[in-house]
């Protein structure tokens, strides 16, 4: 018999934690408990992945009207019923939350509806006041969203107001040029807003493939998204009558909406400088400028875990802290923030603690994707990250999909491979493409594997598709 409570403590119902807790309980037979102070499902399911995916789904809509009236269909556009829309993406956040409470009752997990806090290295304080010891306690916090430090940022939304709007802006200013910054562009374009975006940067989506970025920075700019890179955002206030000032208001017919804690196009036009000098109005404010580990305020230095930049919780290669019963997963160690990754590191800490099987988290080539319109599918280097690596040769196509020629689409897609010129392997795959996110899961598996270059040439094409391009480029056109 265990002289603590629980075998595993688990602090964090997101992705990563209950999946560790109800695997642990579920397949190990450990005690386990875990506390989640805010919804079940954490980051992705409550705010994040989920909600966004079914909001892309619902801006892929406005395109649809023209393409099939393009091929014969006598339909007329439609009009977004945010209202609707809204209802439907609550009841379902509902059911995934009740699908995640089930997963850890039917394992046996103990949760807790409250804050956790590390007391020592075997101890976790609840909010509720109950205290419980455990044997090992992984903490699972996840992360969040943050403003930049300036006057009135509160002003602005941030990705976890989104979800909550009452009604949509008539106009956003979305500053930042990351997943979410453009993502969220692109959906809230796709459901009528007038979407602005300042990028610091010279072009968004730092990191991720020069020519796919190009490419999609394009196809936004193309599709009416007023994207101005070079340029923050220097000062913002609420405006009061945008008219006595001279300056053109975006049109706010009707302020009713909003009304909760959360900033929201409910709390009148804000009127933002920017670098360049510009001055304008917009409904609402976003700021996708990053996310910040939650580490505040959580016991963990005094408790002898370590951080390190922004915040993060510094884990070995078995996300172990420097508190050997302490472990950390997901992104509240700020290593790969993406929910299947925060998924393995659970099941990975699982083996090593519970199975007596020591296993580091694979971060080698993780496929991903942007759900930008057109979306991005990626996966290893970018052709510049691998040029400084070593030789490569350069595998590329960018052609108009035959979808969305008949209703003459100016949208591109892009099929690009990175070749090591010493080992033959596919260093790198980028697509721009519909349906990229489908297609890098699978040609990344062949990547994981090792696949060559001659690989993907001997596999024979799927006809027609825009994807057999893949294994039909048969020249470089460029080595580096
Ligand atoms: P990112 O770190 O990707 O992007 C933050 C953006 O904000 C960057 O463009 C950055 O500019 C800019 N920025 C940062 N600080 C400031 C500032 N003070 N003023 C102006 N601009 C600023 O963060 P996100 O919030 O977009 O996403 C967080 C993480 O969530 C991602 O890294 C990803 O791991 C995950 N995610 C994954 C998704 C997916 O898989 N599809 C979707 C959404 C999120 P600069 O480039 O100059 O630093």
């Amino acid at each position: 018999m265990s002289d603590f409570d629980y075998d595993l403590f688990v602090i964090g119902g997101g992705s990563g934690g209950v999946r560790a807790a109800r695997v642990a309980a579920g397949e190990t037979g450990a005690k386990v408990g875990l506390a989640e102070m805010d919804r079940y499902g954490g980051t992705c399911v409550i705010r994040g992945c989920v909600p966004k995916k079914l909001m892309v789904f619902a801006s892929e809509y406005a395109g649809m009207p023209a393409e099939a009236r393009a091929y014969g269909w006598d339909i007329g556009d439609g009009v977004f019923d945010w209202a609707a829309f809204r209802g439907k993406l609550n009841t379902e956040l509902d059911r995934l939350e009740g699908v995640y409470r089930k997963l850890l009752s039917g394992s046996g997990v103990d949760s807790f509806d409250a804050r956790a806090r590390l007391k020592d290295a075997h101890t976790v304080e609840l909010s509720t006041g109950e205290v419980k010891t455990a044997k090992h306690i992984l903490i699972a916090s996840g992360g969040r969203p943050v403003r930049p430090d300036m006057p009135n940022a509160e002003l602005g939304m941030v990705s976890d107001d989104l979800f909550h709007m009452e009604r949509l802006p008539k106009s956003i200013l979305i500053v930042g040029g990351g997943y979410i910054a453009c993502e969220f562009a692109c959906i809230l374009h796709g459901l009528g807003v007038e979407v602005t975006q300042y990028y610091r940067g010279a072009q968004i989506l730092r990191g991720f493939d020069d020519e796919a970025r190009g490419l999609i920075a394009d196809a936004m700019k193309e599709r009416g998204i007023d994207l101005h890179t070079g340029t923050n955002i220097v000062e913002m206030h609420r405006s009061h009558d945008p008219r006595e000032e001279g300056l053109e208001a975006a049109p706010v017919e009707d302020k009713q909406y909003g009304g909760d804690h959360h900033a929201g196009p409910s709390d009148g036009a804000i009127r933002v400088k920017a670098t360049n000098g510009n001055i304008r109005e917009f409904d609402a404010v976003l700021f996708a400028t990053g996310r910040a580990p939650n580490t505040a305020d959580m016991g963990l230095e005094e408790a002898g875990v370590t951080l390190g930049r922004g915040g993060a919780i510094e884990v070995d290669d078995y996300s172990q802290t420097k508190v050997p019963s302490v472990y950390a997963i997901g992104d509240v160690t700020n290593r790969v923030n993406l929910t299947p990754v925060a998924i393995r590191e659970g099941m990975a800490f699982v083996e090593t603690v519970f199975r007596g099987n020591p296993t580091p988290v694979d971060h080698a080539l993780i496929p991903s994707a942007v759900f930008t319109q057109p979306e991005m599918g990626t996966i290893g280097l970018s052709e510049e990250a691998a040029a400084e690596q070593e030789e490569i040769e350069v595998y590329c196509t960018s052609f108009r999909p035959m979808q969305t020629a008949f209703a003459d689409k100016s949208d591109r897609v892009l099929m690009k491979l990175i070749v090591s010129k010493a080992s033959r392997r596919v260093l790198g795959c980028h697509i721009v493409a519909p349906g990229a996110g489908e297609m890098i899961q699978l040609a990344g598996i062949a990547i994981k594997m090792g696949a060559t270059k001659e690989d993907f040439d001997r596999t024979v094409a799927v006809h027609p598709t825009m994807s057999e391009e893949m294994v039909t480029m048969r020249n470089p056109i460029r080595t580096a």
